[in-house]
């Protein structure tokens, strides 16, 4: 069994569209995916519609959270997508997108970047937009080779020239928040140097105290050497390990199922869920 529990779709800062990205997936050899945008649930549906036969999907979310100054990222899965307070918070973060957006567009209008508000809505279209969709406009007016590029201290990086801060949760409330919801927390990529600063171990202790159920530890933004560290982690703490792609399509490098989940974990995950549960594929859609 393959198992990606981490992939993002136009719904929010990925290229392929729900339908797409499940087809890809099954066309991948996966067997199970997980559709985690950022701030949303708005692709569910349409993935479940096109989902190919044999192929299962985990509905989830990918939650922007900060805590000490330190931005994180929560995957919620098999939560209910109707709950009111984790609605309501999804809501407030995603919202919260967009005049950040503009607020890095005149930031750039300021450093002599010519970028409006009108490119970046175009290529964000209906999805929660973000730093890599203001990143591709970057790229169509030359100001950086690739998106990856305009992620530096020049351009958007955290903290950088042209940064905003978006409303973030605290991590303590999302946890609280997606178990309230039935669902299933686990901290993503949680040692991803290359994004910014990272939480201490000490912080990771005390979210699995709070009920945080994993870790994503297969991650590309994860060496070798820190896979081993987060997998010891993990085993201290008794939080799940799990491994996925963080698929983007064309905006980023990785491929579907570059890394994967354990299946004992993704029973797991799944036994833990009492919200929504996995929806395998019906076929011909
Ligand atoms: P946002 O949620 O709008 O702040 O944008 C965060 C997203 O930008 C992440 O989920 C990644 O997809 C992308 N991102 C963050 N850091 C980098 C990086 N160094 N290189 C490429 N993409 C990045
Ligand atoms: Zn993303
Ligand atoms: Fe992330
Ligand atoms: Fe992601």
């Amino acid at each position: 069994m393959r198992i990606d529990l981490h992939t993002h779709s136009t719904a929010s800062d990925g290229t392929d569209t729900p339908a797409e990205l499940v087809r890809k997936a099954a066309a991948a050899g996966l067997d199970v995916v997980a559709l985690t945008d950022h701030d949303t649930t708005r692709g569910h549906a349409e993935a479940v519609a096109a989902l190919p036969e044999g192929l299962t999907l985990v509905t989830g979310a990918e939650l922007s959270c900060r805590i000490d100054g330190v931005s994180m990222h929560m995957l919620a899965y098999l939560f209910d997508p109707e709950e009111p307070a984790l609605l309501a918070e999804r809501e407030l973060v995603r919202d919260d997108r967009v005049p950040r957006a503009r607020g890095m567009i005149e930031k750039l209008n300021a450093l002599g970047v010519p970028v409006t508000w009108e490119q970046v809505a175009r290529i964000a279209g209906d999805g929660s937009v973000g730093r890599p969709h203001v990143a591709s406009a970057l790229v169509e007016l030359d100001v950086v080779p690739t998106v990856g590029d305009a992620f530096t201290k020049d351009w958007l990086a955290d903290g950088g020239r042209a940064y905003v801060e978006k409303h973030e949760t605290d991590p303590f409330e999302a946890i609280r928040l997606i178990k309230g919801a039935g669902g299933v927390a686990v901290f993503a990529h949680p040692a991803a140097v290359k994004r910014g600063r990272t939480v201490p171990e000490s912080t990771i202790a005390e979210l699995a105290a709070a009920g945080l159920d994993g870790i994503e530890v297969d991650h590309m933004d994860h060496d070798a050497d820190t896979r081993t560290r987060l997998r010891g982690i993990a085993g201290e703490l008794d939080l799940l390990v799990t491994g996925s792609s963080d698929y983007h399509g064309s905006r980023k490098t990785c491929v579907l199922g570059e890394y994967t989940t354990d299946p004992e974990v993704y029973g797991e995950i799944t036994r833990r869920a009492f919200g929504a549960f996995p929806v395998p594929g019906a076929g011909g859609a």
